[in-house]
């Protein structure tokens, strides 16, 4: 069903009344706590308050302002709509005031651009690639509040939540880089130590750590629902079944006592998505999973870098050395901390790869292509996936044909005010809550 993320937001209490794994009594009331640590109690992220006091316009009035409804039709056409968070809002009506209009231009645009494939192939292509890993809802929240690594380094890093060291860090030179990363290890840490000491007696414990794993945004708004996709696209379907299987594989193996290694969230959409779903109990020994794993990545990481640097040191004392350029170092400085992949990202990306792979076999025949024509159509973003590897000739200009005439009925429907399945089409064409990062 879609719409369930809009409706439960902030919904934390509720993790032990869901019926995702098998519901764990709640901690007790009054039960004695373990001290919080010194930094994490009663502080919050600076950036995520940052956002919530924030007066700039919230992205959706950006790009559903009347006076600039070109300028939002463009960006949602040029992200192929929206990343699985933003869909999520899209899934319940009404949608964010004056969305609609622009968004019916946008899909305006990319009917337009496929009818005139032969002039516009190129620039198709190059929105295709491009739109991958971004969102206009996204590139909209970063220009509202944007992150200055320079006033993070600092005793700002122990305070960070976990999502906006990532943004921090992605934007951050090699000194930054480290103060960075040293502070949000004080903090995986604190939290790790904090939760094996709770042992299932702190419930602001689980619900603290959880804030700070997947930040405000990825709690109050997880994108990723592991529930049947109501959506009529072959791919975002695969892709919620994916879910749904990721999040019983996953409260399976808690049941069991096993680390889930491959299965961990580690993205804010699916630690949401998990501590929504998942009972108490398992939401708790999710956190603590994730804070170790971090915390040992990073102290591996920054340890590797600091070996790095002693060695670049004492190389710089030989008549051939070289230096490096600065560029190269961050990277290597980047790589050393990179993270490891969210579990259910992982899942939800090979489903997707499969699913497309499934629909580019069936444009490959003409009897394929007869079956493709009753399935429901692709949304905008996965028939982008297909769209760049389909053969040119006869598949090609079906999928297009087929594309564009879903967009256009997308179109209408928005334009017409959209009542009952007819928006639900213009919802789907835009992101799945369920698919997409
Ligand atoms: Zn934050
Ligand atoms: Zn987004
Ligand atoms: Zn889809
Ligand atoms: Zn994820």
């Amino acid at each position: 069903m879609r719409g369930e993320g809009a409706q439960s937001r902030g919904s934390l209490e509720s993790t032990a009344s869901n019926p995702g794994c098998a519901p764990d009594a709640l901690p007790r009331a009054g039960a004695a706590r373990a001290p919080a640590p010194d930094h994490v109690a009663a502080t919050s992220c600076p950036e995520c308050v940052a956002a919530g006091r924030c007066e700039a316009p919230d992205p959706w009035s950006e790009l559903a302002d009347a006076a600039r409804r070109r300028a939002g039709a463009e960006a949602i056409a040029d992200h192929l709509g929206f990343c699985a968070r933003h869909a999520a809002v899209l899934g319940a009506k009404p949608w964010p005031a004056s969305l609609a209009p622009a968004a019916a231009d946008g899909l305006g645009i990319l009917a337009a651009l496929l009818e005139d494939r032969p002039r516009y192939e190129e620039k198709l292509l190059q929105i295709m690639f491009r739109s991958r890993h971004a969102c206009a809802a996204c590139g909209a929240e970063r220009r509202r509040t944007p992150i200055d690594p320079a006033a993070l380094a600092g005793d700002a890093a122990r305070r960070l939540c976990f999502p906006h060291y990532r943004a921090a860090a992605a934007k951050a030179d090699e000194k930054q880089l480290a103060l960075l990363a040293a502070g949000v290890l004080h903090s995986a840490r604190a939290w790790q130590e904090r939760l094996e000491d709770a042992a299932g007696t702190d419930e602001d414990a689980t619900s603290a750590a959880l804030h700070w794993l997947a930040g405000e945004e990825g709690i109050e708004a997880p994108g990723a629902l592991p529930l049947q996709s109501g959506s009529p696209c072959p791919v975002c379907r695969a892709a919620a079944r994916a879910l749904q299987r990721w999040l019983d594989a996953a409260c399976t193996a808690l049941r069991l006592d096993l680390e889930l290694r491959g299965l961990l969230p580690l993205c804010p959409a699916h630690i949401g998505a998990f501590a929504l779903h998942a009972g108490a109990r398992d939401a708790r020994e999710v956190a603590r999973q994730a804070t170790e794993v971090i915390a040992a990545m990073l102290e591996r990481g920054l340890a590797e870098n600091a070996r790095a640097a002693r060695r670049e040191v004492e190389e710089s004392a030989s008549v051939w050395y070289r230096r490096r350029a600065a560029s190269y170092l961050l990277g290597r400085r980047r790589r050393a901390l990179r993270m490891p992949a969210c579990g259910a990202c992982e899942r939800v990306d090979v489903a997707c790869q499969q699913a497309q792979g499934e629909t580019l076999d069936l444009l490959a025949s003409r009897a394929g292509r007869e079956e493709l024509a009753g399935q429901g159509d692709l949304c905008v973003r996965h028939f982008a996936g297909v769209y760049m590897f389909a053969p040119h000739g006869e598949p090609r200009m079906m999928l297009a044909a087929r594309q564009r005439a879903a967009l256009l009925r997308a179109q209408a429907a928005l334009a017409g005010g959209g009542s009952g399945d007819e928006w639900m089409i213009a919802a789907s064409q835009l992101g799945d809550p369920g698919a997409w990062r």
